[in-house]
Order: C-alpha cells, then sequence, then structure tokens
C-alpha cells in the first residue's frame, strides 16, 4: 500500500461498515484481529463497564479505558467529557494522565491500554507519546459513528497510523459486548 492511501477513504467507505485493513508495511499501524483469550476479555469487560457507569452518572459519554500495570489494573476509568466541560477528557486521555500520575513516569511502556472503542485520533497521538506497549479495543469506530459520533474518529487507527513507528501492538477484538453499548446508551447522553 502506498504511503498515504489510508487518508484518501472516503465518508462513505467509513459509514459503510468497512473494517481496519492489517496493513503489511512496518510503517504503518497494523492491527491485529483476535478472539478474545480469558485475561483480554476481563479488562476489555471492565473497559466496557466504565462506558456504562459513565453515562449512568452523567460524566461522559460511553467510553471506557482501562490500564493494567503488572497484571493488575492501575486506573479504570471513562469519558467525563460532559462533567469537566472539556471536549478532550476523553477515557483514554483520562487513564493515561492518572496511570502517569500514580507511577510518576511518562512513559507507559509497561502498560497495557483496553479501550471500550477504537481510539480517536487525539487519543491515538497520546497512546503513542505515552508509549503503553499494547493497545486492545472492542468496538470499531463504525459502532459509534452509527449513534451520531463524528466519522474522524476511525482515523485514529487508520487514518493516522502512517505516523505509527513504535512498538505498540493493537489489537481488535472479537467480542459484541463493546458494540452493544453504543445502542443501550443511545439517547441517554448529549453528543
Ligand atoms: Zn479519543
Amino acid at each position: 500500500m502506498m504511503s498515504g492511501e489510508n487518508n484518501t477513504i472516503t465518508e462513505t467507505q467509513k459509514v459503510s461498515g468497512s473494517v481496519p485493513s492489517v496493513v503489511p508495511d512496518q510503517d504503518h499501524a497494523t492491527v491485529e484481529f483476535a478472539a478474545a483469550n480469558d485475561r483480554d476479555h476481563k479488562y476489555l469487560t471492565q473497559a466496557v463497564e466504565e462506558a456504562y457507569i459513565g453515562v449512568e452518572c452523567g460524566d461522559g459519554r460511553p467510553f471506557g479505558a482501562v490500564i493494567v500495570h503488572k497484571n493488575e489494573i492501575l486506573v479504570s476509568c471513562h469519558n467525563m467529557v460532559l462533567k469537566y466541560k472539556d471536549p478532550t477528557a476523553h477515557a483514554e486521555i483520562i487513564a493515561i494522565r492518572e496511570a502517569c500520575k500514580k507511577l510518576n513516569e511518562i512513559k507507559l511502556s509497561e502498560c497495557e491500554l483496553y479501550a471500550s472503542c477504537e481510539p480517536c485520533p487525539m487519543c491515538f497521538g497520546a497512546i503513542h507519546l505515552s508509549r503503553l506497549k499494547r493497545l486492545v479495543y472492542g468496538a470499531k469506530a463504525e459502532a459509534a459513528v452509527a449513534i451520531g459520533f463524528n466519522s474522524i474518529i476511525a482515523d485514529g487507527v487508520r487514518g493516522i497510523g502512517c505516523y505509527h513507528k513504535s512498538n505498540l501492538e493493537i489489537i481488535k477484538l472479537d467480542v459484541s459486548i463493546a458494540e452493544q453499548v453504543f445502542q443501550n446508551t443511545k439517547g441517554k447522553f448529549s453528543i
């Protein structure tokens, strides 16, 4: 694939349910699709539960994130955009900030991030900058786009992935609970 091809994907293609392609070029983000093992399933389920909690208590929109450090949950949080009146308070950003504070580090190279949904470009940038070693996500962006979220979300791993040159391992887990969050919370929060 030629460099920059990702950026030419049309809105129609993104919304139609296309999934990230596995890009062999090492200068691009490579997404591995996997069935959930017990460990990944446990942490991703926690991230999905956070997405529900965030909406229930009015903190934000249905997105959750968990950071695991040495096989222990270090941070479990959700989108705080509505409570903080901060459009950057995405679950992944909150998680990275709290994890760095807890570890007193600016690098999270011993940590894994579990996100209920595919990260947006801002979060993918933060994941890259924080040197997380592994990203595991559940829902594909289209599930969020289908209930009204901006389709820019799908550019995180796919579009600007051409800047991704680290050793970050990216896994898209095949779990339906992550995509069900959007339909189940639809109408319970403002976009
Ligand atoms: Zn984000």
